[in-house]
């Protein structure tokens, strides 16, 4: 029988599965309170495809809490206006002037680009904290010393870890919501796209000429860069028949 002792790694007193957003803000977030962690990645790389999440009044707290508010705020233009278009004619139907107060302070609305986020996440954390190539392919809650005080993590490379804290920030396949015994997700029948263009001139006004022009489309617009050459992020949603 192979000795299970022999195969561990000296085991951490906290693990996060996933860098993802939510992976690498709970990193941060420990590591500014002078809590350290391992967080594993499956990907050999952090995964910054996609293009821009929209981040709002909120976010930006968060952000704040976690140091990085002002990096993103740098990189990305503020949203002045909401336009609200109608899904028949595409004209702008209602405005909303985020200018003004809310109902909890200023707001503020900006598209953050995903990789900026990430990375601006990343280049936080002390060298060495995001583990690529580790997998959480299985859970055990026997350590083998019999007070079950410490989960087993099994990795696809056969490599085993010990930690006495885990936090599952794995997506939305989750190995450790699977554990945890937790429902699988639902198909809600909804779908959504991200897309960008640029936009170097009159970016409103072409942004909306191209518009999707579909009824029952919802859809919106929000400008990204504070360069020149705008880039402008095209959010859609629609309900998904499996056709
Ligand atoms: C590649 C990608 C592109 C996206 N692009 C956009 C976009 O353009 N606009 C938008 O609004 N939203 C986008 N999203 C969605 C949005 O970023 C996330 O859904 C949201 O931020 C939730 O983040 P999360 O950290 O909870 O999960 P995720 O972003 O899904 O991150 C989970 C991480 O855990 C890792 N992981 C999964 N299983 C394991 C395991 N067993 N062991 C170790 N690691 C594991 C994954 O590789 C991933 O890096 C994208 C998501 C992804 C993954």
């Amino acid at each position: 029988m192979v000795n299970m002792v022999e195969q561990q790694d000296a085991g951490e007193d906290i693990v996060i599965a996933g860098a993802g957003v939510a992976g690498l803000a709970v990193a941060l977030g420990l590591h500014r309170k002078g809590v350290g962690c391992v967080v594993l990645e499956s990907s050999p790389v952090l995964r910054t495809s996609g293009f821009a999440i929209a981040a709002w009044t909120n976010a930006f707290r968060a952000l704040d809490a976690l140091g990085v508010g002002d990096t993103i705020r740098s990189k990305h233009l503020q949203i002045q206006l909401a336009c609200v278009m109608s899904p028949t004619t595409g004209d702008v139907a209602r405005e909303i002037d985020l200018r003004v107060q809310g109902k909890c302070g200023p707001n503020e609305a900006r598209c953050v680009q995903r990789n900026v986020l990430l990375h601006a996440l990343e280049e936080e954390l002390p060298p060495g904290t995001i583990r690529y190539s580790s997998k959480i392919v299985s859970i055990d809650d026997q350590d083998g010393d019999g007070d079950g005080d410490a989960k087993i993590l099994h990795l696809a490379d056969g490599s085993i870890l010990r930690a006495k804290v885990l936090i599952g920030c794995d997506g939305i396949n989750s190995v450790v919501a699977k554990w945890l015994g937790l429902a699988k997700p639902s198909d809600s029948g909804r779908r959504a796209t991200r897309g960008h263009a640029k936009y170097p001139d009159r970016p409103w006004l072409r942004a909306q000429d191209a518009a999707v022009q579909r009824p029952g489309l919802p859809r919106g617009l929000g400008p990204v860069q504070p360069h020149r050459r705008l880039l402008v992020l095209h959010m859609v949603s629609f309900s998904y028949s499996g056709r």
